[in-house]
């Protein structure tokens, strides 16, 4: 046996953008075999998260995903749900709205910026660094900065020493801006990894002094904003598809265009302009590899037969992953399979 620390993390009750907050409980036990059932419920004062009012301010904890903390000896780290005393769900706990998600597959494209002194990494202190141009997927100094690389690496080892399924990263269009790919079966996995993945993140900025910018548009001008690129597939789009469901799919998605804009994270008329590789917030549009619409249709989707996932381009980076998926998956369920 051994003295666990487990840090519960959960989603405070501030709008538009909700904050990642966690504090830590300490357990006996055996390190290799703890497991999320070993993970007692636990609470916290919602007056101090604006989730409660000062008078009963007792906000449930209910774990939901435990993964390795490498920063820490024997430390977990326990994706939680916030509850109301009685058991049911905070009315801020958007993980709870995703209601059929078994089959679903979700692949999060997370882009953001590194800040520091309330500008990006790698900017001068007064004026701008060199036009876009040579930053995507760059190296080089001049290109990449020192310290963001670091950074990048860092995060990456430990979301993979903790379980996170990272697909990729690499160095974004804006100088200072980055990605990383997170994919999970199932869209409370991806998207519960996703949060933990943000958490991860901001917690090794303050070793360096760098916050992350999730917001869309931090940068007015010429400088791209931040997607939270969606690409998904439902057993059905994997194994039967074809070009009638299509269809009816992206009819369905055109029909709730305002609904799925209204979750898909503030100030994103900032960022859907119609330039810097997007479609503008208000036009729903659909094109096979056309990096301008809404939704683009992966080559491999028309050469088999209309078979597999596609990639909802308008969620921007301060996105709640949860509420993408939930309205998706709402979207989805409205459209018959036969
Ligand atoms: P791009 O930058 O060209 O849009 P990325 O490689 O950054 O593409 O992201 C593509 C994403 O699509 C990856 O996160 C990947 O996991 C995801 N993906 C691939 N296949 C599926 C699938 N069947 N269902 C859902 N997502 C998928
Ligand atoms: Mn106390
Ligand atoms: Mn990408
Ligand atoms: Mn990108
Ligand atoms: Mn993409």
């Amino acid at each position: 046996m051994a003295k666990l620390k487990l840090e519960y993390i959960w989603l405070d009750g501030y709008t538009p953008i909700a904050n990642l907050r966690s504090k830590t409980k300490i357990v006996e036990g055996d390190p290799a075999k703890f497991a999320l059932d070993d993970v007692p419920v636990w609470g916290f004062d919602g007056s101090s998260t604006q989730q409660a009012e000062g008078r009963s301010s007792d906000c449930l904890l209910k774990p939901v995903a435990l993964y390795p903390d490498a920063t820490r000896k024997n430390g977990f780290l326990v994706m939680s749900e916030v509850l109301l005393p009685d058991g049911t769900p905070h009315p801020t706990n958007t993980r709870a709205t995703i209601l059929d998600d078994a089959d679903t597959w979700f692949g999060f494209e997370q882009e953001y910026f590194f800040f520091k002194n309330g500008r990006p990494l790698g900017f001068p202190a007064e004026g701008f660094p060199p036009p876009q141009g040579r930053y995507y997927t760059g190296v080089g100094y001049k290109n990449v900065g020192d310290l963001a690389r670091q950074l990048v690496e860092e995060h990456l080892d430990l979301c993979i020493h903790a379980g996170i399924n990272h697909e990729g990263i690499n160095a974004e269009v804006a100088k200072g801006q980055w990605e990383f790919q997170i994919f999970g079966k199932g869209s409370k996995t991806a998207a519960d990894e996703m949060w933990v993945a943000r958490y991860i993140l901001e917690r090794l900025g303050e070793k360096y002094g760098i916050d992350v910018e999730w917001t869309c548009k931090p940068i007015r001008g010429d400088w791209n904003g931040s997607g939270m690129h969606s690409n998904f597939s439902t057993k059905f789009m994997r194994e039967k598809g074809g070009k009638e469901y299509f269809e009816k799919l992206m009819d369905a998605f055109r029909k709730h265009h305002d609904e799925h804009i209204a979750v898909y994270g503030p100030d994103n008329h900032l960022r859907l302009t119609g330039l810097h590789e997007t479609q503008s917030i208000d036009k729903f549009s659909y094109g096979l590899a056309d990096r301008g619409s809404s939704i683009r249709i992966p080559h491999s989707f028309v050469n088999s037969a209309y078979k597999g996932y596609l990639e909802d381009r308008r969620p921007n980076s301060a996105a709640d992953p949860y509420l993408v998926a939930s309205r998706i998956l709402k979207t989805i369920a409205t459209v018959p399979t036969s």
